[in-house]
């Protein structure tokens, strides 16, 4: 996997200590990845490369332990995680698309 995502990153420009806090701090720290366009990409990288320290992709350390720890045959995060996505966005949309039909002069 490239890194020019590291381009894209929101945190770029933030102080590292910010994201390489301890304890309930990364509770905190994490925030600054909610609205992050590659939290995706920076999330697998972090996990294929095993690495334990920090924010990365919106997890704390711990977080990203029990990740490992539930699949620990996966290799490659990326497609395992881009289509998780992908599964949440479709039933987040879910009740839109089968809700009943309604607009103007649908109502009363
Ligand atoms: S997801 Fe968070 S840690 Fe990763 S690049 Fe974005 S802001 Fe930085």
């Amino acid at each position: 996997m490239g890194e020019d995502w590291i381009e894209n990153a929101v945190c770029r420009t933030a102080d590292a200590e910010d994201l390489f806090v301890q304890g309930t701090a990364q509770n905190q720290a994490k925030t600054i990845c909610t609205d992050c366009s590659v939290r995706t990409l920076c999330l697998a990288y972090a996990l294929d490369h095993r690495i334990e320290y920090g924010i990365w992709g919106g997890t704390t350390e711990r977080e990203r332990r029990r990740l490992l720890k539930r699949k620990p045959a996966v290799t490659s995060w990326r497609p395992l995680l881009e289509s998780a996505q992908q599964s949440r966005t479709k039933r987040s949309q879910a009740p839109v698309l089968a809700g009943p039909a309604a607009g103007p002069g649908s109502a009363g």
